[in-house]
């Protein structure tokens, strides 16, 4: 037995009734009982029939008592003005206005949002006989829509601020050790596509180290000390040019990237690099002295990935250090 025949008869009698609702009821049961406001109004945008959901937002008690009035009974005089305009042009041109957001705004500054749309209102012949409409309260809607833009704004902003943490040295304010290997590796991919490309373009990198360090810091103490690294941080900021990148590689240690230069200008750019860090006076309150650096460079032509070009650039140093100190290697 199929469960189609478990339907009564009085289940069937419901059914046929269900498919043929009267227009009266109809119409009553939406007027009467949706969330909606809904209302008809006549060529002089008068009210003609409403919803009670739209006698009860403009406090009547009563559908009825609303008919012959018009929005500028209950709204300010800009929407009521903005309402008729809208109904005005529907009934010149005949077209519906679909999902219009609305804002009114009360007497007291609250806002309400209003999703509207409306539409012609047509006799049987189909002659314009006025407007109708619907609209609907989406003021929670547009409160949580602006919180979501505010929210993402935010989170843009935390978001660009931790991108630029993360590549940032806090006491230098260069660049750091994990942006130096990033824009090194990018460098070199740059390089390989113009090699394919049969282009010749080089960079050069520097690595340099304060000399004997240990003494500045147990001599006056580590503030002083971080004072040096930020004194070498803008002075070599200042001395390279706005294509070069400047890093704090890591404790006393610091890298440059020096584009479109060549092993032997790079070299150059140490060596007036080095003068400059040597007759920089480094100053604090109480006392004036001055540092010494020492250098390591390679060029990209010399290495197949940033690791060798670093170890190179890292022997080179080691010699400056081990031939004397404040100098170029
Ligand atoms: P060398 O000429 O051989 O480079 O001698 P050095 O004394 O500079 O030796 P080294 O480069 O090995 O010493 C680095 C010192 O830098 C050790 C460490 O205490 C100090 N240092 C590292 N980071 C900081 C920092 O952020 N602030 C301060 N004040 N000192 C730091
Ligand atoms: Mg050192």
């Amino acid at each position: 037995m199929s469960i189609g025949h478990h339907k009564n008869n009085s289940t069937q009698k419901n059914n046929r009734q269900a498919l043929s609702l009267p227009e009266g009821l109809v119409i009553r049961t939406i007027l009467n009982n949706s969330d909606d406001t809904i209302y008809f109004k006549n060529l002089e945008s008068k009210f003609i029939l409403n919803s009670k959901a739209h006698a009860l937002q403009q406090g009547e008690q009563n559908p009825a008592d609303m008919v012959g009035k018009d929005d500028f009974d209950y709204f300010p005089y800009s929407f009521a003005k903005a309402a008729y305009d809208d109904e005005q042009r529907i009934i010149q041109t005949g077209k519906s206005m679909i999902g219009h957001a609305e804002k009114w705004v009360h007497p007291d500054g609250t806002v309400t949002w209003f999703l509207a749309s409306k539409y012609p209102l047509l006799d049987d012949q189909g002659n314009i006989i006025g407007t109708w409409g619907t609209s609907k309260d989406i003021t929670d809607l547009k409160v949580a829509q602006e919180q979501l833009t505010l929210l993402n704004k935010q989170l843009q902003e935390a978001n660009q601020r931790l991108e630029f943490l993360s590549m940032r040295d806090g006491l230098s304010g260069l660049f750091n050790h994990r942006h130096f290997y990033e824009s090194l590796n990018m460098a070199l991919a740059q390089i390989s596509r113009q090699r394919h490309a049969r282009l010749k373009n080089v960079f050069t990198i520097l690595l340099l180290d304060i000399d004997h360090f240990k003494i500045i810091n147990d001599t006056y103490g580590h503030l002083v000390g971080d004072i040096v690294i930020r004194t070498i941080g803008e002075t070599l900021k200042k001395a390279t040019r706005i294509t070069d990148t400047c890093f704090r590689y890591g404790g006393d240690e610091f890298a440059i990237i020096l584009t479109d230069t060549d092993l032997v200008s790079g070299q150059h750019v140490a060596d007036t690099l080095r003068n400059l860090l040597a007759s920089t006076p480094i100053e604090t309150e109480s006392l004036t002295f001055q540092i010494r650096v020492s250098f390591g460079v390679a060029c990209s032509e010399e290495a197949k990935s940033a690791t060798e070009l670093v170890e190179l650039a890292d022997k080179r140093l080691y010699l400056s250090k081990t031939e004397g100190r404040n100098q170029v290697n």
